[in-house]
């Protein structure tokens, strides 16, 4: 294992380089770096001074790509076409998201199973991965053209309560973008690092982090000793936000005027402008008493006590959140040490008061609660870059660490500079009905594609209750201990069969090599994410194929005569499709059977079957 300094993951990092530090938030994204001269943080500005990108991406008529501000513009006008808040989607399958589908004013595939969320732009497809990539390649353009030099290497922010999916989706959006992430770090703490908070090895500080953005709340209970971080709850919801204030005040309005819902529906313009009114409504009120102007026509006005009023109910709900977090914490409010504010939303006074009034103190609200975050990643990212010597001393991994899946794919556990000692495990499952052993391979790299990393070792795992396709649950988990060996463990939960083996993944491997290993996983991020898009999308299709097909086996008689012969031409053009190996069509194929299939899907689907779509398989 490296020593973070001596060679993060390497020695590839020179202290000259800059590193810079980037929220990808749910609404507004930024870069800030540590002013090589002050040696303070600093968020980067475009010539209009705005630091916010809106985090939309929009797909114009000639295959013209527009993100932030003027994709924004388009939000309410070409809402098909407009994609906003893929954060939201990052890491999810549709399962996980369908109760809020209608938030969602763009086409996400419903495929009805447990595999990653597409979003559909005309004929294309896109994932949440492929889409953040965007978002993050305009921010490091934008970066690179203010600072005239290569932004090549970052630190990127989450939330406190990503998972494991969650956050390798975020580090290869990244990686596709042409970014080398050195770490993910939480947002809460982030934000705690841009106060100073935990700078001073010394203190032990228990903080909490309550953070309004534009369409998400969470609350983060954190401990820091000794430098550390820990995260000891989080609470919050992901579908409340400022977003909620600017509606509220839409609808107060549309009262007032007397205008139907049909009416703001029909005439998509006066909807946008009355959207963005509501919110410069609010953002005024957040200095001024009286808020008055012009959409359409015709005069609005709105004042401090009724935006108040309008709030109040989801203010409250963010501080049940809060109670729910130190409860979760086994804490009181008195035990709280700091409260730090972050998100733009925490600039409404009624915000700032009853957060305040709740924690019993006075909040940390100097620094732009909409760039706290990034400012925090820059700390982060100078302290990676090795000018702050007392955080250099953690043991991390080089590169990641993962096993083969289905088509030759690396499926990462463990990604490269976590903290050692570390213990990740997945579940996975059977590909074929009475399958009694899996092949479990062990790679270590970054790449896509097992074949470009390098194997550690490999085993066969049997003992597998013969169950149909999909049922065996097998975990494979990985420790690493603090001497750098790697245990892996395969596990079958229903019959408690078991297996390991060790390895020594530094073992023969030369800094250069590692740094070779980096450099490649930047350089072919295109290819690979095209290459795994595909094998994915086969693999995919192979198993809707298989599982429909059992499924008509097994259901004939309750189909009728049409629904028989629509899923069977599908089934044939699918498996033409398989053939061809066209990423978009395969999953307009795809979703094609998808749409046949699930009216009597769903009237007769049996529990073998929605089981069989859970678990990836090896
Ligand atoms: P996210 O973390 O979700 O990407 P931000 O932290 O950038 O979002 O917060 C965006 C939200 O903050 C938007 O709803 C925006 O309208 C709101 N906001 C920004 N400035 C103000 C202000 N001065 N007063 C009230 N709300 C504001
Ligand atoms: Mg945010």
């Amino acid at each position: 294992m490296g020593k973070i300094g001596i060679n993060i993951a390497t020695g590839s990092l020179q202290k000259e380089e800059m590193i810079v530090g980037i929220d990808l938030g749910t609404t507004n994204s930024l870069v800030a770096m540590i002013h090589p001269e002050t040696k303070q943080p600093v968020v980067l500005k475009e010539h209009d001074g705005n630091t916010l990108v809106p985090s939309v991406i929009h797909f114009g008529e000639n295959g013209g790509i527009s993100i932030g501000e003027d994709a924004k513009n388009y939000l309410i006008t070409d809402p098909q076409n407009t994609i906003f808040s893929v954060k939201r989607l990052m890491g999810k399958s549709y399962s996980d998201i369908k109760d809020y589908s209608s938030f969602f004013a763009y086409k996400i595939i419903d495929d009805n199973t447990e595999s990653l969320v597409k979003v559909r732009v005309e004929d294309k497809f896109y994932s949440p991965i492929e889409l953040s990539s965007f978002i993050l390649r305009e921010l490091k353009n934008r970066a690179e053209h203010i600072l005239k030099t290569p932004v090549t290497k970052a630190v990127i922010t989450v939330p406190a309560y990503f998972n494991d999916a969650q956050r390798q989706a975020t580090r290869d959006a990244g990686k596709l973008a042409g970014l080398d992430v050195l770490r993910i770090i939480n947002e809460p703490t982030a934000a705690s690092l841009a106060y100073g908070l935990g700078l001073d090895k010394s203190e032990t500080k228990t903080i909490a982090v309550y953070d309004l953005g534009g369409g998400t709340f969470d609350v983060s209970i954190l401990r820091i000793t000794g430098g550390i971080f820990e995260v000891l709850s989080t609470n919050g919801d992901t579908y409340l936000g400022g977003d909620d204030f600017d509606i509220a005040i839409v609808d107060l309005w549309a009262k007032q005027f007397r205008l139907t819902e049909e009416e703001l529906k029909n005439n998509g313009n006066l909807a946008q402008e009355l959207r963005l009114l509501a919110e410069n409504a609010k953002i005024f009120l957040s200095s001024n008493d009286q808020f008055t102007g012009k959409a359409a026509g015709e005069e609005f006005a709105l004042s401090k006590p009724q935006f108040d009023e309008l709030i109040r109910p989801f203010v409250e709900r963010t501080i049940n959140s809060c109670k729910h977090a130190l409860d979760d914490a086994k804490l009181t409010v008195t035990e709280i040490d700091e409260v730090v504010m972050v998100g733009g939303s925490t600039r409404v006074p009624l915000v700032k008061q009853s957060v305040a009034s709740f924690f019993k103190r006075a909040v940390h609200d100097d620094i732009n609660p909409d760039e706290v975050v990034a400012m925090g990643a820059a700390v982060q990212a100078d302290i990676l870059a090795g000018n702050n010597k007392d955080f250099l001393l953690l043991d991390i991994t080089p590169l990641s660490l993962g096993i083969e899946t289905m088509g030759g794919l690396m499926d990462v556990l463990i990604p490269r500079n976590t903290k050692i000692p570390s213990k990740a495990s997945r579940q996975y499952t059977t590909q074929k009905d009475g399958q009694v052993s899996v092949k479990i391979a062990v790679y270590q790299g970054e790449r896509d594609l097992v074949k470009d990393n390098r194997k550690l070792a490999e085993f066969s795992f049997s003992g597998i209750p013969a169950m149909p396709a999909g049922l065996p649950k097998v975990e494979i988990s990985f420790l690493i201990n603090a001497d750098g060996i790697l245990v892996v463990k395969a596990k079958e939960l229903r019959s408690g069969t078991e297996q390991s083996i060790e390895v020594k993944p530094q073992y023969g491997l030369t800094d250069a090599e590692v740094e070779q290993m980096l450099l490649d996983s930047v350089t072919y991020a295109q290819e690979d994410i095209r290459t795994r898009a595909l094998v994915e999308a086969k693999t995919e299709a192979a198993h809707i194929i298989d599982t429909t097909e059992n499924f008509l086996m097994k259901n004939k008689e309750m189909l009728s005569e049409k629904e028989l012969s629509a899923t069977k031409a599908s089934i044939d053009s699918l498996k033409q499709l398989i053939e061809k190996g066209d990423k978009d069509q395969l999953q307009k194929g795809i979703d094609e059977l998808n749409e046949i299939s699930r009216p009597y899907a769903e009237r007769l689907m049996d529990v073998a079957v929605r089981e069989a779509l859970k678990n990836k398989t090896i």
